[in-house]
């Protein structure tokens, strides 16, 4: 595997803190040949310490000008927008603002509140936690469109202090089912991302592969589509755990993942 699908930089990313060269330098010293920079766009963001948002049109005029300047890597134009129920329409229209080679929607919120710093949300009880997560995640894929990859899945899972971390299809098997339904349904990838894993690992959690169950079912329900993505936002996250993700994915049977350009999922063997 040659790409890495899921990258910020802080050009256009408020919590990045590398810059396009540095990512690049750094793909390179990995071996990796292909970086999607998929910068956040969170409308209506809860922090509004940072700037959630950016000008599309300065993106797309910065961006060839990345791409002459990094020749060593082929870089992807993407982008991460942040759902929330009122944003479908928005996030719809948006997609079609740049030529965009890949398109990730995720959630990074609950009940409102941003999951990497509310604590209120680790009140709520571990499997009602997940299944509601989950359970925006379907009506997510259900509601928009125009996007290509759904990114970490199990984002609810990287800053929790469960004994018993990890998202998994039994904690919630009927949200799970609508999600990849809705993914099956509208061919859209399930995202792998690898800095989840590192999150678990740093907190020595027992179990830091994605749930296999969760990726089992996703093939058998027909999903062909998985990119993996570190998420990096610093120098060294680029690649994280690519090769031990790798590794797992083959042990289930997953031989290939795919990347985007222009919408199209291309293979790439694992
Ligand atoms: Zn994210
Ligand atoms: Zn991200």
């Amino acid at each position: 595997m040659v790409t890495d699908g899921h990258n910020h930089t802080k050009h256009f990313s408020p919590d990045a803190g590398q810059s396009i060269e540095e990512l690049c330098v750094s793909a390179e010293q990995l071996g990796l040949k292909r970086l999607a920079v998929t910068e956040h766009y969170d409308a209506d963001f809860p922090d509004t310490s940072l700037n959630w948002v950016f000008d599309i049109e300065e993106y797309k005029e910065a961006f060839p000008m990345w791409q002459t300047a990094n020749p060593s890597v082929e870089l992807l134009m993407g982008v991460e927008f942040g759902y929330q129920t009122h944003l479908a329409g928005l996030i719809d229209e948006l997609c079609l603002k740049a030529p965009f080679d890949v398109i990730l929607l995720s959630n990074h919120l609950i009940r409102g509140e941003d999951i990497y710093v509310s604590r209120l949300c680790y009140e709520i009880p571990r499997r009602e936690r997940f299944a509601e997560y989950v359970g925006t995640l379907a009506e997510m894929t259900e509601r928009c469109s125009n996007f290509d990859v759904v990114a970490h899945y199990d984002y609810i899972n990287r800053y929790g202090t469960d004994d018993d971390r990890r998202v998994s299809y039994d904690d919630c098997p009927a949200e799970f089912d609508r999600f990849l339904e809705a993914l099956v349904t509208k061919e859209k990838a399930l995202e792998i991302n690898t800095k989840s894993i590192q999150k678990l690992a740093q907190k020595n959690a027992s179990d830091i592969m994605p749930d296999p169950k969760i990726l089992k079912r996703y093939m058998d329900m027909g999903g062909k589509l998985i990119t993996l993505g570190s998420d990096a936002h610093i120098p060294d996250g680029v690649g994280i755990y690519f090769n031990e993700t790798a590794e797992y994915l083959k042990s289930l049977g997953i031989t290939e993942t795919v990347y985007y350009k222009g919408h199209k999922p291309y293979p790439e063997a694992l």
